[in-house]
């Protein structure tokens, strides 16, 4: 495939190739935003009410591809956190530790079919506030978030078999914190398995992307679940950590950097809560040279742009075998020039809005700190919008195990590329990491799939496709990925007592 160029120098990435090789340009298809309603202002949520922070205290949520302000939404005090604690305790001890499973099962189909109900809703809700591309929140996102609650929604009257000589019970008051990459699946990751095992939970979303979780509060509200059982609070990571602190708590989920995560589990180390943390990584991509490369090629590109790299799993370093080396870089830049960057509502975006001016800055400084290292940047040639945190699918090569760009976190749409010869060699460059959390084998043998599975330090490799996700499917990582898992039947012991005294996490 030959690299497209326009011939008056407008972007390549708004180009295609039709089948017979012809390029063609696409037409915009923006996803309408008429069926939507953002508030002006969100309050906390808490008892089943939307409510000031007291002391009244906003921010400003905006777009990040049009930085246009979104709404206004309230930022919670020390005292809101223990309000919003408070109602979560109360609902535990009078109404939800006291369903049957069975009842608390209702619940969780009910919001799984009021969220498919809504999918185009919180499908565009959520594209505007985090730069998301529409057709990964409308076909990634929402249907997947929907997914685990129907799944979860399946284990709550079977807890008892699910753990075979043990006696599960519920922890009691859960505080989960998440970051901005997923907002609305990793509320479902968060809050179905909690609420299927009987807990009642607090959530802090990011304070750059609370809508989706507003929005959830109103299904929560339709779904008529008990006041208190789910409570929604927003502001400032300090406003998490109070959360986290806070006496009445019995476990914290936590999904975000691993700095954080750091000072989580110190902030709780002596206490008897119960932690689970999902923090950063840097997956290895590996291709071997009898890997059908056109599908790699796919693999790669999803491995790495989907959601403008934004995802700890990302397959940010590539680990190519020598021999395929060359014709995989060509066919790679090429597929890379097809990319389409901007407007995250058009259908046909490919690559959208990174989430606020920070964390472009900071891919910026990460792009920057290869380039001075000696690595050698590839970017298609296609112009980002004029407005809106917009950052070029990024390709390095020439990189080395010490540069920044290989060892650091960019969490952007950078990707690392790198050689090796024997798969003795590409587990050694792969595991060289602080991190643990994904990785990727390319190859047609079975045998080796099995061989290097067990070689890598990864807790979720996949072989032959990437950022394949599924509920039923345990994800988590080791090392500085963090520990405990979400997803399964793992994810729901994450929130269960199985000692045998029944004291975990009190
Ligand atoms: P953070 O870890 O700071 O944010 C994740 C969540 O934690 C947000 O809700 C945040 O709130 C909250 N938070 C922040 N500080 C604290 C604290 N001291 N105590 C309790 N909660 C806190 O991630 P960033 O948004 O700063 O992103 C920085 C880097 O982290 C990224 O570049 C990426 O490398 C990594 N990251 C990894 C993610 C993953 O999925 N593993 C997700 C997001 C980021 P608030 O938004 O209000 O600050």
């Amino acid at each position: 495939m030959t690299l497209v160029k326009k011939p008056d120098g407008r972007p390549a990435a708004s180009w295609g190739l039709s089948a017979r090789g012809i390029p063609w340009e696409y037409a915009p298809a923006p996803e309408s935003t008429d069926h939507i309603q953002i508030r002006p202002q969100y309050g906390l949520f808490i008892d089943n009410d939307f409510a000031p922070s007291r002391p009244r205290a906003t921010f400003e949520v905006i777009n990040p591809a049009t930085e246009e302000p979104l709404a206004q939404v309230a930022r919670a005090s020390k005292a809101d956190v223990n309000r919003a604690v408070t109602a979560a305790r109360r609902a535990y001890d009078t109404v939800w530790s006291r369903l049957p499973g069975s009842e608390r099962a209702k619940y969780l189909y009910r919001i799984a079919r009021i969220i498919q109900e809504r999918s185009r809703e919180f499908a565009v809700v959520e594209t505007m506030n985090s730069g998301k591309p529409i057709k990964e929140s409308r076909d990634v996102d929402v249907p997947l978030a929907a997914a685990h609650f129907f799944y979860y929604a399946g284990w709550a009257d079977k807890l008892d078999y699910a753990f075979p000589g043990r006696r599960p019970r519920a922890l009691g008051v859960v505080a989960q914190v998440i970051p901005w990459n997923f907002p609305l699946l990793m509320l479902a990751w968060k809050i179905a398995p909690a609420l299927a095992a009987g807990n009642t939970v607090v959530l802090k979303p990011a304070s750059t992307t609370p809508l989706t979780a507003y929005l959830f509060a109103e299904v929560v509200r339709q779904a008529d679940l008990p006041p208190g059982v789910v409570n929604i609070i927003t502001g400032p990571g300090e406003i998490g950590m109070e959360l986290v602190r806070h006496p009445d708590i019995n476990k914290i989920a936590f999904t975000g950097s691993t700095v954080v995560g750091k000072m989580i589990a110190r902030a709780v180390a002596g206490s008897r809560k119960k932690l689970t943390l999902e923090l950063g990584g840097k997956a290895a991509n590996i291709v071997f040279d009898d890997a059908p490369l056109d599908q790699a090629i796919e693999g790669i590109i999803n491995g790495i742009y989907f959601n403008q790299g934004e995802v700890c799993c990302a397959g940010s370093r590539l680990f190519v075998q020598e021999s395929v080396y060359e014709p995989l870089l060509d066919k790679l830049k090429a597929r890379l020039s097809t990319l389409r960057v901007g407007d995250p509502l058009d259908k046909n975006t490919d690559v959208g809005a990174i989430n606020s001016a920070g964390q472009l800055a900071k891919v910026a400084e990460l792009v920057q700190s290869g380039i001075d290292e000696g690595a050698e940047i590839f970017q298609p040639d296609c112009v980002l919008p004029d407005r809106g945190f917009f950052f070029r699918p990024t390709l390095f090569t020439g990189v080395s195990q010490s540069h920044r760009i290989a060892q650091e976190e960019i969490f952007g749409p950078v990707l690392s590329v790198l050689t090796f010869r024997t798969p003795e060699e590409a587990v050694e460059k792969a595991n060289n990491t602080p991190y643990g959390l994904s990785a990727g084998v390319w190859t047609e043998k079975g045998s080796r799939i099995f061989k290097m599975v067990a070689a890598m330090k990864a807790g979720v490799v996949w072989a032959n496709t990437f950022n394949r996700f599924d509920p039923t499917s345990p994800f988590g990582g080791y090392k500085e990925s963090g520990y405990g898992r979400e997803g399964g039947i793992h994810g729901l012991g994450a929130y269960l007592d199985l000692s045998a005294d029944g004291t975990t996490g009190r």
